[in-house]
């Protein structure tokens, strides 16, 4: 698989006029390499497909990334004085680096590398180009996202067991966390957000001792990291009988969600996916409190291209992965969000949680 994506990178890279390009990001070096270690720079060429990494990932990287040439550096020949070498030797002038993965130290210690060794080359930034293909996934993500929300599915049904008056925001957390790692995950997707009450108004505010009470809604929007990629699902539940607004403030997020999702096809903007949650919200009078926009890409990041959102010229093709996540979110009162990840389909649109969406009172 890694050569399939190595293969369209080349292709792109002929698009942008760079003959050779550098990658550090360590979601873009997994992507392309399959090797998952902290560090390291791919080093591409139409010819060449080279991991600089440390000594001490030297048998990881000869494992993982498989028709890869790795170069160990060592404490006699550091990364970058083998990738200049390696660049003098195949006569390398344009090369590309990361815009927004290389920090200003790493690139001023290539570039007096790069002087000092007499080479005529030309630095060039790029951006948004692995990226751009990381937009569409292919059958070997798509598997390991499906599992990443199947791992989500389970914690969720597991935590519905767990919810009750009484039981903190914190406990509630750890819970679903817990179950995560137990069914299998690397680990979260991004810090779980639980959200109770009064609290529940805050979009990403985090989970804190406040116990449940009845009346309360309790938002959960949690994700679990599986062979590095992601899941996003997001639901919320009622602690006992809601009431007639609560009721109406569900329906309207979920009738959002349902016809945003039912619009998600190959050919649809994501801001006119937007527009169709946001226009479902205003008509029922909560327009003002629905201050995000409808989704993201997810992917290896949790928050990746495309996007969804108000903004959104981006035209969804099949492969992409977005969220789809409106919210109603009353100050002092409380709020609801519900949201699935979604794979852009041929015929439409599959989203890859299976839980109810109904409201639960627990
Ligand atoms: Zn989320
Ligand atoms: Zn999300």
């Amino acid at each position: 698989m890694s050569m399939q994506r190595l293969e369209a990178l080349r292709k792109a890279m002929q698009k942008a006029n760079l003959p050779a390009i550098l990658v550090t990001s360590s979601e873009n070096r997994f992507y392309l390499s399959g090797f998952s270690g902290s560090s390291g720079t791919l080093l591409i060429t139409p010819e060449l497909a080279i991991l600089i990494t440390g000594f001490v990932y030297q048998e990881q990287a000869a494992s993982q990334a498989v028709g890869w040439q790795v170069v160990p550096a060592t404490a006699q020949a550091s990364a970058t004085a083998l990738l200049t070498e390696i660049l003098a030797t195949h006569g390398v002038s344009r090369l590309g680096f990361e815009e927004n993965h290389t920090t200003v130290a790493q690139l001023e210690a290539w570039q007096e590398a790069f002087l000092e060794a007499e080479l005529d080359l030309f630095c060039v930034p790029y951006k948004d180009i692995i990226e751009g293909l990381r937009q569409v996934k292919d059958e070997e993500e798509l598997t390991l996202m499906n599992k990443a929300a199947m791992i989500s599915d389970q914690a969720y049904l597991q935590v519905l067991n767990f919810i009750r008056a009484g039981v903190s925001e914190r406990d509630v957390a750890i819970e679903i966390d817990f179950t995560m790692k137990k069914m299998g995950a690397d680990g979260v997707a991004f810090e779980t957000i639980v959200v109770s009450g009064k609290r529940s108004s805050m979009p990403h505010g985090k989970p804190t001792e406040k116990l449940l009470q009845p009346g309360d809604f309790v938002t959960m929007d949690f994700g679990a990291k599986y062979k590095g990629y992601c899941s996003d699902i997001t639901r919320t539940v009622v602690i006992g009988k809601p009431s007639d607004e609560q009721r109406k403030v569900y329906q309207t997020v979920l009738q959002a969600h349902m016809r945003a999702l039912n619009a998600a096809a190959p050919g649809i903007i994501g801001k006119e996916l937007d527009a169709i949650a946001r226009s479902t919200i205003e008509d029922a009078g909560y327009g003002r409190y629905f201050g995000h926009g409808l989704g993201h890409g997810v992917g290896l990041q949790v928050h990746e291209q495309p996007s969804a959102g108000q903004k959104s010229e981006s035209e969804l093709v099949a492969g992409n992965m977005i969220t789809i996540e409106p919210g109603i979110y009353i100050p002092n009162w409380g709020g609801v969000r519900i949201e699935d990840s979604v794979l852009i389909t041929a015929e439409g649109h599959r989203s890859l949680h299976h839980t109810t969406k109904e409201l639960i009172s627990l």
